[in-house]
């Protein structure tokens, strides 16, 4: 690939990526809600060629591109989904649907997987099929594991999957990947400690709700640290406790949630029967009944090896900085769910301008345009390694 033939074709294709990206800024739909967001890409696809099947989980859109003679396919996944956030900001963008904002910067995902789309389309260099694949609500709906489950690897046999998240703690030029995990498993609890509930002034008639929820804060944070070995990485946080209404009722229910991320499945199922372990053991002590209700939302997302140095070859000639991740983020995301059924990477993209940028998930936080190109790039030059250049025998 010449680079310099690409960003002559790139400069062409810029300004219009742009002005597409910060419309959907502007249009941010929530999780299987993007209707407009789905059919301005269907559109954008079909305008250059390109197959569209639509509808696959809900606001999901597929676009399947051939070139030369092999049926090989690779593919290329964006997520399209907004955050419930209000935006805060200057920008003549800004969202117009209060209360909704692209705080994650899946706007810029759209565009650029829109762009290597129209790019791809314009060369059809490569020698197979990719399949650019847009799903909705990545952000805790799993859109991800829905697309999955309505056969989009039974439609679109891929080979392997790639996808990127824009990353603002890398500057703007850098992309780093690493073999194995990338993001954590997401887990969630609900734990219920029922007392009976009594006077505040005869706590010796009920079961102390608040006191048994306390200990069971403390005792859950032992879990990491004492039950976990220290090799192995995990989070537990409490995250929201309630219950009671008044200085002198006690109440007969409170209410606890949290997190649980891991990158080992079977640090995982440690830390779930330790927590059901932890509370049996404060009911037991204090009389009270505790429920937990224990969901695992996102498994981790984890990079296979060779997709792995793939990705970061691909950086390469895409002319970015190619750095080996140190270690995973302990956020998560559901592109595991694809990465559970194919080998494949995830890349994270260099989108920070300085020191001190807002974070992913900020009220204020916006895509970093100059971040486009490379991110278009990126995507092409995997689609081409991963299926080789079309031979000129045609
Ligand atoms: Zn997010
Ligand atoms: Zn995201």
């Amino acid at each position: 690939m010449s680079k310099s033939n690409l960003s002559l074709d790139m400069d062409d294709l810029l300004p219009g990526l742009i002005a597409f990206r910060r419309d959907l800024h502007a249009h941010p739909e929530l999780a299987f809600e993007e209707r407009r967001t789905s059919r301005l890409v269907a559109d954008a696809l079909r305008e250059v060629g390109i197959e569209v099947h639509e509808g696959i989980a809900g606001t999901g859109v597929v676009g399947v591109l051939r070139a030369g003679m092999s049926q090989r396919i690779v593919g290329l996944r964006a997520d399209m989904d907004a955050l419930p956030i209000l935006e805060q900001g200057e920008r003549p963008y800004i969202s117009r649907h209060a209360g909704v904002h692209h705080g994650c910067g899946h706007d810029g995902h759209t565009a650029m997987l829109l762009g290597a789309a129209r790019y791809l389309a314009r060369t059809r260099d490569f020698d197979g099929q990719v399949a650019f694949i847009f799903q909705p609500a990545e952000e805790g709906r799993g859109g991800a594991r829905e697309m999955v489950k309505q056969g989009l690897f039974e439609r679109f046999a891929c080979e392997s999957v790639f996808a990127l998240h824009n990353w603002p703690d890398l500057p703007v030029g850098v992309a780093a990947t690493r073999t194995g995990p990338m993001m954590a498993a997401a887990d969630r609890f609900d734990i219920v400690v029922r007392g009976r509930g009594a006077h505040a002034a005869q706590p010796h008639q009920t079961p102390d709700a608040v006191l048994a929820a306390a200990d069971l804060v403390t005792q859950l944070h032992t879990i990491v640290s004492r039950r976990v070995p220290p090799t192995q990485n995990a989070v537990l946080s409490v995250t929201r406790i309630s219950g009671g209404q008044s200085h002198n009722v006690l109440p007969s229910a409170v209410e606890l949630t949290g997190t649980v991320r891991t990158f080992d499945a079977a640090v995982q199922d440690t830390i779930e029967e330790a927590i059901r372990a932890v509370a049996a053991g404060v009911a037991r002590g204090s009389g009270t009944r505790i429920d937990v209700e224990y969901v695992r939302y996102y498994p981790a997302t984890v990079n296979t090896h060779a997709q792995a140095q793939l990705a970061l070859e691909a950086a390469r000639q895409a002319g970015l900085e190619a750095v080996t991740a140190p270690a995973p983020a302990f956020t998560s995301e559901d592109f595991a769910f694809m990465l559970q059924q194919r080998p494949g990477a995830y890349l994270w993209l260099g989108q920070g301008r300085k020191a001190g940028d807002v974070p992913l998930h900020h009220p204020s936080y916006d895509f970093n345009d100059d971040a486009l190109a490379g991110g278009v790039r990126w995507l092409v030059a995997v689609a081409r390694l991963a299926l080789g250049r079309k031979s000129h025998a045609k």
